[in-house]
């Protein structure tokens, strides 16, 4: 008998129907005499429709009650699912994050868990019943309810499995695994029989979204078995596995994109000392986080200073940068939210050369333009013209041949 936390995504139980295949997948399990805590999402589609209504009142809303509203969207599903599953004879309890008592931080609408109660998970448990918990949300010390941020049921889930000790936690989405990239994206893409947590962490930080990035790092954090299963058809999924020893790593695991990101450039600001700071103190002092910089010195002790940004803080940075400009002695200022940031990820890249020479041959062959590039031991990332997003990950994709099994994979 083991105790497995299972997660399924708003696509999973988009629909009554979806909702009964869970209930019948969940039964399955109890009755190989497993133990089953059950992570749902609000239905596909419900999170936004919530958010259009919250933008329809305020377009800047955020903080308090938007997570009082965005909550109520996984209280639905824990309450359809556990009916469905009491229809079917099996005792079934459901609970909101508040009520079991996942305290996390006070930062609404991107809070952080800080711990789980699981004392009364446990009780239903032994009692016998399948415990159904409202995925993204938890609640602060003050008794405020908190979200996780989008994506965010994927954390409560591993969350759950770290604090009940779980034997595995099964994510099931509209995917049958982790991909080498999106395969909505790349249709040759190849589902990896596994992936170790570093990868998958630089993976989903660099805009896979098919796991939030902090319950990657919970998972290896915690030590909690991952699995990323399709909750459509059977098979084996993805495992997230910690790196072995002496294991030969595929030279690259996969390719990630992110288009959420916005490129501003500030040019011809005299090369002196501080610029870097002068430029960057106003924009982290409104709270905006820069992703990628690079500064060029032109010849005549002018440089050109770009950045990326989210693209929700673009219009923000661009009215600071603007500000700035005839204090800093600039010549432009000017800006493009229509790039996007493709990047390619392996942990074999460590002990391996020129990978990056091979993805600038393969974009050039397309004609792609590359604006930004930055890279560490384990990923190279470009940015590029958005409407090259498709181009350029299949060119990828195909000049490192991620449709193979890799060497050592
Ligand atoms: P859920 O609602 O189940 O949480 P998400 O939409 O958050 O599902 O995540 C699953 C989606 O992630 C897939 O439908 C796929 O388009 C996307 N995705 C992005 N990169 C990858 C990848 N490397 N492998 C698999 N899926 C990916
Ligand atoms: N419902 C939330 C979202 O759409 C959380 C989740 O699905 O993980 O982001
Ligand atoms: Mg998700």
């Amino acid at each position: 008998m083991a105790l497995i936390v299972q997660k399924y995504g708003g696509t999973s139980v988009g629909s009554v129907e979806r909702i009964q295949h869970v209930a019948d997948k969940v039964l399955a399990y109890r009755k190989d005499g497993h133990e089953v805590v059950v992570v749902v999402s609000a239905m596909s589609g419900e999170t936004d429709r919530l958010l259009g209504l919250a933008r329809a009142i305020n377009p800047r809303i955020e903080g308090r009650e938007l997570d009082v509203l965005l909550s109520t969207g996984e209280q639905v599903t824990i309450a359809l699912l556990a009916m469905a599953l009491e229809a079917r004879g099996c005792p079934a309890r459901s609970y909101t994050g508040a009520q079991v008592h996942i305290l996390t931080d006070s930062a609404h609408n991107k809070a952080r868990i800080r711990d789980i109660d699981g004392a009364r998970v446990r009780r239903d448990l032994a009692d016998g019943r399948v415990v159904v918990v409202a995925g993204f949300q938890g609640v602060d010390e003050h008794g405020n309810i908190t979200t996780l941020g989008r994506g965010g049921s994927d954390t409560t889930a591993v969350a759950l499995a770290a604090a009940l000790k779980a034997d595995e936690c099964q994510i099931y989405t509209d995917v049958d695994g982790v991909y080498t990239t999106d395969p909505r994206v790349v249709p040759n893409a190849r589902r990896l029989e596994r992936i170790t947590f570093e990868e998958m962490l630089e993976m989903a930080s660099l805009g896979s979204k098919v796991l939030q990035i902090r319950s990657v790092e919970f998972a290896g954090k915690y030590n909690v078995p991952l699995r990323v299963l399709s909750s459509f058809k059977d098979g084996p999924g993805t495992l997230i596995t910690f790196e072995e020893e002496g294991m030969e790593q595929a030279l690259i695991s996969g390719i990630a994109f992110n288009q959420n990101e916005a490129q501003l450039t500030i040019l011809g600001v005299p090369d002196q000392p501080g610029v870097a700071y002068r430029i960057l103190g106003p924009i982290s002092d409104a709270n905006i986080e820069v992703d990628m910089i690079v500064q060029n010195v032109g010849a005549d002790a002018t440089t050109d200073f770009t950045f990326t940004v989210h693209r929700n803080d673009f219009d923000k940075a661009l009215g600071i940068l603007k500000g700035l400009s005839a204090e800093l002695g600039a010549r432009q200022v000017s800006g493009d939210p229509k790039i996007v940031k493709i990047s390619l990820v392996g942990v074999g890249m460590r002990s391996h050369a020129g990978i990056a020479s091979k993805m600038f041959k393969a974009l050039a062959k397309e004609g792609i333009n590359i604006r930004m590039i930055s890279t560490s031991e384990i990923k190279v990332s470009v940015v590029v013209d958005e409407k090259y997003l498709e181009l350029g990950v299949r060119a990828l994709h195909d000049a490192f041949e991620l449709e193979k099994p890799q060497q050592g994979a």
